[in-house]
């Protein structure tokens, strides 16, 4: 019997039956722009070979007005509708289905001709909207049901309607945004009028053989969002203007809560979509922060959906649903959902990929073929970049050694695991000492090699990665200043009040464990919803507290300094540095910038700022100084006349993440 009994049960949506409940998510790849058609048809039918069995395009466009930024994809002409052709056909080859995400963006979308119910800038868009007029709101309903005829004549299964996360129906839906007093606004039955009525239009447009998702703003989390009522009631009434199942939908973009971030619990918002069931009579479908088997499993063992919908865990690998069903499941690679490859690059305008999947969105151009003469490879040092460099290597049938100086392999991800919110590294790390095992890697821990013990590989590797810059500071041999490696991994004990010297990644890092003063809310779902002001939407509108965020009270004072002038923590991720960024100002953790360190003194750090001396009375100075490149071995081997491979931090330190050393690691194994 399958240990997910729920999961691998048959559902029948509307005019689809599917083998499993597992959807694949709405992503944006970036590929969609970059009119490589074929390289989005391989992305989309290598998951639909792993098990896939109904996959959300990333949103298209109904019309440029709607699109997110300028250029967005959608199916604007003959030659659109041939292009997504070619997508739908190779899902359908191998297999797997897809339905098209018809996304307008209204007040979201980045351009001065954005429109809104009102005129009403978002706090996250540069560019104030135009408010719809009759005309206006009949042409956007037009233009949605058109692209939604295109999507049936391109040959999707289905199409989603975008109904959440704060985009133009979300934005009809609420008074914060929906200022209108006419049929389209005024109250809560006429500001559902136009999803209804875009539902309404869609499902004659397409007709009774294509599946209609919408996807339902269940939890707002915004001032003068909708309410528990209203929203069980816009449910009965897209259920009736024709949808087959209602997708969940968390939060919109401009709130203050992290909803799918790393920090976020597991499941975290699946009560949700449960409070709904029962309320319609079509499926519903449970989203956010499900990245495993057994979660999927426990929220619909749980009552709380009908399905479960999965995004970036698809990202990860595509091979999940095939991995789950034959009982495989630790061997799937774990999406911990840090944005770093997929949102993050999405942001900044890359073709979305993944951490721990350099290969997600480049399938056509990483491949992993059986290398033509096995070799003797060795890797040295197991941090990421290294173990993946190992595994590739050895999947492709090189005989791989992996050296390790210390006891067990992990590297860096070690201290990352150990930080209040970043639990899901702990995950990463037990599916690589897996993937070493199950390809055979050699794992030699406890030993550092020198050139001579190394001679006899056809290959050498070094991943050596990188140790904590010395920031050469008066003072930082005093008995109260420790480096982040003692904190993170030494378990070093820290002051009541503790300067922080150094706010990148690391830096941040450091503050937040020193100030969690127990158990991490990110285990403990309760708490975290305590700690963000989450609360259930039917006793507050949209779910917002009436007392706001609660964090638990800090376990000591901290202040975070740099000596650039802007901002700490403007480096941090685009879709999680505010996260971090928050998250320390509710622990009360001061943060400085534009500082000139003195000196350290067992009374604390002495700086000027603003050109006024300063002292910042500490117990315990934390350096987080950044890193340099650990590369001694790398250069006694080109001095014996090697030529090794170096990647990661060895080969350089700065902006080094796991996300670089991974991919550094995967693509070179490629080659070898
Ligand atoms: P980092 O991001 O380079 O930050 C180093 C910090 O030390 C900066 O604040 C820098 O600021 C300061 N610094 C550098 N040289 C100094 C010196 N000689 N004296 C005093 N201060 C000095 O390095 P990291 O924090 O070690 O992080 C390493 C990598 O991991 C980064 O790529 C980071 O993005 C990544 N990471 C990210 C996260 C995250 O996104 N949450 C978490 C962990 C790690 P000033 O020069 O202005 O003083
Ligand atoms: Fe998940 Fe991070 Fe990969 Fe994105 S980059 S899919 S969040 S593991």
């Amino acid at each position: 019997m399958s240990p997910y009994p729920h999961l691998f049960a048959p559902i029948t949506l509307g005019p689809l039956t599917l083998p499993h409940r597992i959807v694949m998510g709405s992503m944006h790849t970036g590929l969609e722009e970059a009119c490589d058609r074929d390289r989005l048809a391989a992305f989309y039918a290598e998951r639909a070979t792993g098990g896939a069995a109904l996959m959300i395009t990333g949103g298209m466009a109904p019309n440029r007005e709607g699109g997110v930024f300028p250029g967005a994809a959608g199916l604007f002409t003959r030659a659109d509708i041939d292009d997504h052709r070619r997508v739908t056909d190779a899902v359908h080859a191998a297999g797997g289905r897809i339905a098209m995400q018809i996304l307008h963006a209204g007040r979201y979308a980045y351009g001065k001709d954005c429109v809104a119910p009102s005129a009403l800038r978002a706090p996250i868009a540069p560019f104030m909207p135009q408010a719809l007029d009759a005309a206006g709101i009949e042409k956007q309903i037009a233009d949605i049901a058109t692209a939604a005829q295109r999507a049936r004549e391109a040959g999707y299964d289905g199409v989603e309607v975008m109904g959440s996360e704060g985009y133009l129906l979300n934005q009809f839906l609420a008074a914060r945004t929906n200022r209108r007093d006419d049929e389209w606004g005024g109250d809560a039955a006429r500001r559902m009028r136009l999803p209804v009525e875009v539902v309404r239009r869609v499902r004659a447009a397409i007709g009774p053989e294509m599946l209609l998702i919408y996807r339902i703003s269940l939890i707002d989390l915004v001032p003068e969002g909708q309410s528990w009522p209203e929203i069980v009631e816009l449910a009965r009434r897209v259920e009736t203007a024709g949808a087959d199942v209602l997708n969940s939908g968390i939060g919109w973009h401009e709130a203050r809560v992290p909803t799918i971030a790393t920090s976020v619990p597991r499941a975290g918002f699946a009560w949700v979509t449960r409070k709904l069931m029962g309320e319609v009579g079509v499926p519903l479908i449970a989203s956010n922060r499900i990245n495993t088997p057994e979660v999927a499993e426990a929220v619909l063992a749980g009552g709380c959906a009908d399905m479960v919908s999965m995004a970036r865990p698809f990202l990860a690998d595509s091979e999940f649903v095939a991995k789950a069903r034959a009982g495989r499941g630790r061997e799937i690679a774990p999406c911990i959902a840090c944005n770093q490859a997929c949102l993050d690059h999405t942001f900044a305008g890359k073709v979305a990929s993944c951490l721990v999947n350099p290969r997600a969105g480049h399938e056509t151009d990483l491949t992993y073929t059986p290398a033509a003469r096995p070799r003797r490879i060795a890797v040295v040092g197991a941090g990421p970049g290294g173990m993946m460099a190992a595994i590739t290597a050895a999947r492709r049938g090189h005989d791989v050694t992996l050296f390790e100086r210390a006891d067990a392999p992990g590297g860096q991800l070690d201290m990352a695991r150990r930080i209040p919110g970043k639990e899901e590294f702990a995950g990463l790390m037990d599916w690589f000492e897996g993937e070493l095992a199950r390809t055979g890697v050699t794992l030699r821990t406890g030993t550092t090699p020198d050139p001579a013990m190394l001679a006899p590989f056809d290959e050498i590797v070094i991943a050596t990665g990188v140790r904590p810059r010395d920031p050469d500071l008066p003072g930082q041999d005093g008995a109260n200043v420790l480096r982040y490696t003692d904190v993170l991994r030494g378990g070093a004990a820290a002051g009541a009040r503790v300067a922080i010297i150094g706010a990148g990644g690391i830096g941040f890092d450091v503050a937040a464990f020193l100030a969690e003063n127990g158990p991490s809310p990110t285990l403990d779902a309760v708490a975290w919803r305590r700690e963000w002001g989450v609360t259930d939407p039917e006793t507050a509108r949209a779910g917002l507290a009436a007392d706001g965020p609660a964090p638990a009270p800090p376990a000591r004072a901290i202040t975070l300094m740099q000596r650039r002038a802007d901002k700490p923590g403007r480096g941090l991720g685009k879709t999680t540095g505010w996260i971090h960024r928050l998250g320390l100002r509710m622990k009360g953790v001061r943060m400085l910038g534009g500082v000139t360190y003195e000196r350290i003194a067992p009374e604390g750090v002495h700086i000027i700022r603003d050109g006024t001396a300063e002292l910042i009375a500490a117990d315990t100075v934390v350096l987080c100084t950044g890193q340099e490149p650990a590369r001694e071995l790398a250069d006694a081997l080109i001095a014996a006349g090697h030529t090794p491979h170096v990647i990661g931090g060895a080969d350089r330190a700065a902006e080094l993440d796991a996300q670089r050393a991974i991919d550094a690691g995967a693509r070179l194994a490629a080659r070898l």
